[in-house]
C-alpha cells in the first residue's frame, strides 16, 4: 500500500515478533518492542502509523501501554491493535475501552492478522490523506488560509512563551483585476499558481510557511525572524516575482507582474492579540500599495497602544 506506513510490533514471545513482522513486512515497515517499557519509548520517538500490541507481557502489560500512550499529546492518537491469547470476552471489552481499534486473538492466523492490519492502515492512510487535503490550496498547491491559521496560533504560541521575534507578511499581486480582464481568469489562475511557488521558493526555510490566504492574496509567517531579516526575505521574494518577467501590460506599476507586501515584526504579548497583529501587516500593505506597489512597508510592535506610523520600505528595484 505505502511504504512510508511503519508499525511498531510489541510482543515479549519472540516467535510471535517473528509472525507478525512476516505478516506485516510486505505492507509496512515493521519496527520492534519486546517490553512496555521499549513501547512507550519507540512510540514517542519513532511515531509509528500503528501499534501491534501484546496484552499480557511480564513487569508492564499491553493495558499499562495503552494507558500511558493515551496520556501523552503526540502518542494519543496512535491507532493501536491488541493481541490477546485469553479468548476471554472481558479482556477484548478491556481493550477496546481503553481505545484499541481491533483485538486480534492468539494463536495467530497470518492471513486474518494481515487482513486487519492492512484494513488498519488503509483508515490511517485515507485519514493522512484527508487531513493533508484539508490544509492545502487546490490551486496553487501551497498552504490554505486553514493552515495558515494553524501554524500561525503555534508560532504566536512559542513567540509568547519563548519572547522569540515572529514576522508576520501579507502580500497582494498588484493590478490583478487588470491582468484578468485583460488575459482572462485562466491565464489569472496560471499565475496565481506561478507566484505561489516562487514566493515559496524564495523563502526556502523549513520553518517559515507560505500560504495563500485570498483570491490573489498570499501570507508568510516566519518563526524566529526579527523586522530587519524580514525585510530581507521580502525584499528578495517581492524581486523574485517580477523576475519571473510575466507580461502584464495592463499594470499601472510596471509592465510585468508584480506584487506588494506588508511586514509587522513582532514578540508576542499577552494584551495584542493575533487579529490585531494581522491588521497591522494589512495596514502596512495598504500603506505599500498607496506608496506605488511592487514594494513593502513595515511595522513592529514597540508602541502597540500608540498610532502606528508605518515606515516606507524600498520604492524601486
Ligand atoms: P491592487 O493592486 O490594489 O491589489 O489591485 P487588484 O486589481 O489586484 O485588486 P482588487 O482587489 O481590485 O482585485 C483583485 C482581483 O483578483 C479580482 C479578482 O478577479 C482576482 N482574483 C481573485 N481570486 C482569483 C482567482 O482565484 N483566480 C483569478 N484568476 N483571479 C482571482
Ligand atoms: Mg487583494
Ligand atoms: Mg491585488
Amino acid at each position: 500500500m505505502n511504504d512510508e506506513l511503519r508499525v511498531l510490533i510489541v510482543d515479549d514471545d519472540k516467535t510471535n515478533r517473528r509472525v507478525l513482522k512476516e505478516c506485516i513486512s510486505g505492507i509496512a515497515q515493521v519496527l520492534l518492542a519486546k517490553n512496555g517499557h521499549q513501547a512507550i519509548e519507540k512510540a514517542i520517538e519513532l511515531q509509528p502509523d500503528l501499534i501491534v500490541l501484546d496484552v499480557v507481557m511480564p513487569d508492564m502489560d499491553g493495558f499499562s501501554v495503552i494507558e500511558t500512550l493515551r496520556n501523552r499529546r503526540n502518542t494519543e492518537h496512535i491507532p493501536i491493535i491488541f493481541i490477546t491469547g485469553s479468548g476471554s470476552e472481558e479482556v477484548e471489552m478491556k481493550g477496546l475501552k481503553l481505545g484499541a481499534v481491533d483485538v486480534i486473538g492468539k494463536p495467530l492466523h497470518p492471513g486474518v492478522v494481515q487482513a486487519r492490519i492492512y484494513t488498519q492502515l488503509q483508515n490511517v492512510f485515507q485519514r493522512r490523506l484527508l487531513g493533508s487535503l484539508a490544509n492545502i490550496d487546490a490551486l496553487t498547491t501551497i498552504a490554505n488560509r486553514r493552515q495558515f491559521d494553524e501554524v500561525l496560533e503555534k508560532e504566536w504560541n512559542a513567540s509568547l512563551s519563548r519572547q522569540t521575534p515572529l514576522s508576520l507578511v501579507i502580500l497582494d499581486v498588484d493590478y490583478f483585476k487588470k491582468y484578468n480582464d485583460h488575459f482572462g481568469h485562466l491565464s489569472g489562475d496560471r499565475v496565481l499558481k506561478n507566484v505561489a511557488l516562487t514566493l515559496k521558493d524564495s523563502l526556502n526555510s523549513e520553518n517559515a510557511l507560505v500560504a495563500r490566504i485570498g483570491g490573489e492574496e498570499f501570507a508568510m509567517i516566519l518563526p524566529d525572524t526579527h523586522l530587519e531579516k524580514a525585510q530581507a526575505l521580502v525584499k528578495a521574494a517581492i524581486e523574485s516575482v517580477q523576475a519571473l518577467n510575466i507580461a502584464h501590460p495592463a499594470s499601472k506599476c510596471n509592465p510585468v507582474v508584480t506584487v506588494s507586501a506588508g511586514i509587522h515584526s513582532f514578540i508576542a504579548d499577552q494584551v495584542l492579540n493575533r487579529e490585531a497583529a494581522f491588521d497591522l501587516a494589512d495596514k502596512a500593505l495598504f500603506k505599500a500599495k498607496e506608496n506605488g506597489r511592487n514594494q513593502f512597508s513595515f511595522t513592529d510592535n514597540l508602541n502597540p497602544y500608540q498610532a502606528i506610523e508605518i515606515e516606507t520600505g524600498l520604492s524601486e528595484f
